[in-house]
């Protein structure tokens, strides 16, 4: 995540405004390749859960027209808690939220998605190799956070989400097949790996547009 200024107001057009629409259109269009992952090794619902979390925090975002980036993502991430259900919603709700509070107490955006990424794992009590969204948001936030560029950590992040296919899962639901979870992409890493593209891209015009 680049070190992007703390006011927003002036970015909204560009920055702000394309990531929630991105978010927005994600949600729609992969809701259902979400939950027909998560119908394979959990119970289905990923991509609804998904889209309650992206469609509340737009909504609320939309509302409230946060200022600082801060704020965005304390808005986001509450709404995010309040309206998701499942695990993933309980561990993106926090993701956001704890970037909203550690970039409260100064620390850039990629410092505090390093962070918040940490606070995820403590609360999933996962780690890397567990197959769940931390095999795509951990390495991604160490590569930002060593200064890769963003294709490098977008490339990162598909690679990582494949890799995900010949884990067994220790954590979640995934984690009650034991071996036959193993062939299967885990769902929460592909929605983290699709939502890291629309907001690396927005934020940062990988695309160059
Ligand atoms: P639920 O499993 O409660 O139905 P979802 O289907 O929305 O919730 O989300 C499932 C995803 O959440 C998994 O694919 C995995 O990436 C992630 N996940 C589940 N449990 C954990 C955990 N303890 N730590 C980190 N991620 C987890
Ligand atoms: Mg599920």
């Amino acid at each position: 995540m680049p070190e992007v200024s703390e006011s927003c107001t002036a970015e909204r057009p560009a920055r702000v405004e394309r990531m929630v629409r991105g978010m927005v259109a994600l949600a729609a269009g992969s809701a259902r390749h979400f939950s027909e992952l998560d119908a394979e090794i959990g119970d289905g619902d990923h991509g609804n859960n998904f889209s309650r979390g992206v469609d509340a925090a737009a909504a609320a975002v939309d509302r409230r027209r946060p200022q600082t980036w801060t704020d965005f993502c304390l808005i986001a991430g509450d709404s995010w808690l309040d309206a998701s259900g499942g695990a993933s919603g309980a561990l993106y709700g926090t993701l956001i939220r704890t970037m909203g509070d550690k970039m409260a107490l100064g620390l850039s955006p990629t410092a505090a998605f390093g962070e918040a990424v940490e606070a995820l794992a403590r609360l999933g009590k996962a780690k890397v190799g567990d197959k769940t969204m931390l095999d795509v948001l951990v390495p991604v936030a160490n590569a930002l956070n060593e200064g890769s560029p963003m294709s490098q950590a977008l490339a990162l992040a598909r690679h990582r989400l494949e890799q995900t296919r010949s884990l067994r899962a220790r954590r979640g639901r995934a984690s009650f097949l034991g071996e036959r979870s193993v062939g299967h992409l885990d769902p929460g890493a592909a929605s983290s790996c699709a939502a890291l593209e629309v907001i690396l891209m927005a934020v940062e015009f990988v695309d160059g547009t």
